[in-house]
């Protein structure tokens, strides 16, 4: 029955919050240069990526990069009217066809954060092999109950089941790393593990941060400065750790506008994420912000 509901709603509240003017309202924000919009992928197919591309375009946004990102912090440059900043987590093979081509086609800045153990040693993502192990082998496994476990047995169960399970490589080559890297797209560090850092000891979560640094800028034979903590955990504990290992930003997975008052923050800068099961119009709703206001506004009135 919920779903049933929750289907009703993901059908009609875009609809709804389009022709509402929620959407010209978030627009005029940034055009009065009081909000920058700052968006989040994985693994996107092209016609979303594309056609999200092209929103912003129609919309006459400017699409910055992060080092311009880190600018307007330090406040080298001024704040912008009609920003939009492209981030993308993980490294996801597909993503060189689906994203990496389509940057370069309309010209436009990505970064990309790379978790290094799967690009390195071939392997899944481990959230791959619990969503498989859960299909095919009936496991309990889930994200959810992981997240609450310290790291050492997440690794402990990922282990066991990377020796049962084989996974088609879902990560980029260190070549095709190599090969991606212009003037459009830069590369940032998302640990080595992929953990929720803040269930890892003082020594492990420190490590995950600077040894996918240290790795990437082996591979790519340049400066590595940005990170975004993998599933948005983090504490003050880990922003100490984002610091001292020498990267100059960092991205959580806040769902927030970029604002004068908050990009100072340069350690916890939010990011609207994209859902790539979700049609465009839900995806613009939430790249705008004005999704989750309306769910939280639901969420109190029932
Ligand atoms: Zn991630």
């Amino acid at each position: 029955m919920k779903s049933i509901i929750r289907k009703i709603i993901e059908f009609f509240l875009p609809y709804y919050l389009i022709n509402s003017g929620k959407i010209n309202k978030v627009i005029n924000n940034a055009a009065e240069g009081k909000i920058i919009l700052s968006v989040f992928f994985h693994n996107p197919s092209k016609e979303l990526f594309e056609s999200i591309v092209k929103w912003f375009l129609d919309h006459e946004f400017k699409f910055i990069s992060a080092d311009e990102l880190y600018e307007i912090g330090i406040e080298k440059k001024t704040f912008p009217s009609k920003a939009v900043i492209f981030t993308v987590d993980d490294g996801w093979k597909e993503n060189k066809e689906n994203l990496v081509a389509v940057a370069n086609k309309y010209n436009i800045p990505v970064s990309i954060f790379i978790n290094t153990d799967p690009i390195e040693n071939g392997n899944g993502y481990w959230v791959s092999y619990l969503k498989h192990s859960q299909q095919k082998l009936g496991t309990s496994h889930i994200v959810g109950s992981i997240k609450k476990l310290p790291d050492t047995q997440r690794k402990e169960i990922v282990s066991q089941l990377v020796t049962s399970i084989e996974l088609p490589r879902e990560a980029m080559t260190i070549e095709e790393l190599r090969s991606i890297k212009n003037e459009n797209i830069s590369l940032g560090a998302h640990t080595l593990s992929h953990p929720f850092l803040v269930n890892c000891t003082n020594e492990d979560s420190k490590n995950e941060i600077s040894g996918s640094k240290q790795k990437l800028e082996n591979w790519l034979g340049t400066k590595v400065d940005t990170f975004a903590y993998p599933f948005g955990s983090f504490g003050e504990r880990e922003i100490e750790y984002v610091k001292s290992a020498g990267y100059k930003m960092a991205f959580s997975t806040v769902a927030n506008y970029i604002t004068q008052e908050n990009i100072g923050a340069l350690y916890k800068l939010p990011r609207f994420e994209v859902i790539e099961h979700a049609s465009l119009k839900e995806n613009i709703c939430r790249m705008t912000g004005v999704w989750d206001e309306a769910l939280n506004l639901m969420k109190k009135n029932r």
